[in-house]
């Protein structure tokens, strides 16, 4: 299959909503990351998403709507006042909430699960798109399952060519990191996945909000986690990725050793710096997330390709403080490296 990318222009908008009624897969661009779409209502159609991302079954999509009346039919219980407050302050935006399922919704969208994951994008192109196809759309993140998310139409076509037809390029991800997935279904909301919606955020609009536990560390054995996508290994880059975090200075000293090493024993390192860092590594191969967590989460999975693209098998990060989108920077960075933290010199909060 020939895999192009479009423009977004009403030709290709109509091409890519009649694809979606037909059962087939689209890469769509949202604010957070690109989306591999199909509609979220046709078994068949969700079926060749896992397959198009080699993403194990049991590891349910978000279904994406345009319109608050939407949702209705996708619920079999009237949302809490919480989360309608949260979808009248943050929808559209980076925030997916889990509520029961309507029989409406197969259980391949969900992974099995009796529920279901549903946002409202905040990109006018994938919105326009929705519109356009008159259905729900389940858009998982389009990489390959494991590999870090697309944040490109490029990055998209890496991942997914030669296996869907269409590709609509939105230009680059304005957040970076996919959605907040929250699950308001008990009496306080509760962060399953740090997105682009912060827990301080929710906090503000609820009164409260917990983050699951799970977030910043690995899960264990026999652990069955709130959120199926947690156990996965996820965002990967080829290279070994090591995060380090503590005093800037202390981190600085400790990755400037460790790429010396590395590249003694020609590991072809790359270091992975916020930007007012960059003259501490002198003459090495560094590569900026920008100046904060924000411009972080924006370049953290263009980093993590870039990485591999430059054939780096050591990667040393600075790791960015976990507060507010931070702590879904922190998150990806973390699974990216399976949890290989090295705290140096005055431990930083985590
Ligand atoms: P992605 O499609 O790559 O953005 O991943 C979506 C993630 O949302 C999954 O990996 C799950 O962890 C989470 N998710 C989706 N649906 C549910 C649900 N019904 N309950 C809990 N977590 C969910
Ligand atoms: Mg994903």
């Amino acid at each position: 299959m020939n895999t192009r990318i479009l423009k977004p222009d009403a030709a290709a908008l109509d091409e890519a909503a009649a694809r979606i009624r037909a059962g087939e897969l689209v890469g769509i661009p949202t604010e957070t990351v690109y989306g591999l779409g199909a509609d979220a209502l046709n078994p068949d159609a969700v079926r060749a998403v896992f397959e198009a991302k080699g993403r194990p079954g049991d590891n349910p999509l978000i279904v994406h709507i345009a319109r608050i009346e939407r949702l209705a039919p996708l619920i079999s219980a009237e949302p809490s006042p919480q989360a309608c407050r949260l979808m009248e302050t943050c929808w559209p935006g980076p925030l997916t909430l889990i509520f029961p399922k309507s029989d409406l919704v197969p259980l391949r969208t969900t992974g099995g699960l009796d529920t279901v994951a549903v946002r409202m994008p905040a990109h006018p192109v994938a919105r326009e798109l929705i519109e356009r196809s008159g259905r729900p759309i389940a858009a998982p993140s389009g990489n390959r399952s494991g590999r870090p998310s697309p944040t490109s139409a490029q990055h998209m076509f890496e991942d997914m060519s030669g296996r869907i037809p269409l590709i609509l390029d939105g230009g680059p991800c304005g957040v970076g990191v996919e959605s907040t997935v929250l699950d308001v279904t008990g009496p306080v909301p509760r962060v399953l996945r740090p997105g682009g919606v912060s827990p301080e955020r929710v906090a503000e609009i609820c009164g409260a909000c917990e983050v699951d536990d799970a977030v910043l560390r690995p899960l264990g054995e026999n652990e069955r986690p709130r959120s199926p996508g947690m156990k996965y290994r996820h965002y990967a880059p080829e290279g070994e990725l090591t995060i380090f975090r503590g005093d800037s200075e202390a981190v600085a000293r400790a990755i400037r050793a460790a790429y010396d090493r590395a590249e003694a024993e020609d590991s072809e390192p790359l270091i992975l710096a916020l930007e007012e860092n960059l003259p501490r590594y002198g003459a090495r191969r560094v590569r900026s997330l920008g100046t904060g967590a924000a411009q972080a989460a924006q370049r953290i999975f263009a980093m993590l390709r870039e990485a591999d693209a430059l054939g780096a098998k050591r990667i040393f990060s600075e790791a960015v403080d976990a507060e507010g989108i931070g702590l879904a920077v922190m998150n990806r960075l973390g699974r990216a490296a399976a949890f290989h933290i090295v705290d140096v010199g005055e431990a930083a909060r985590l």
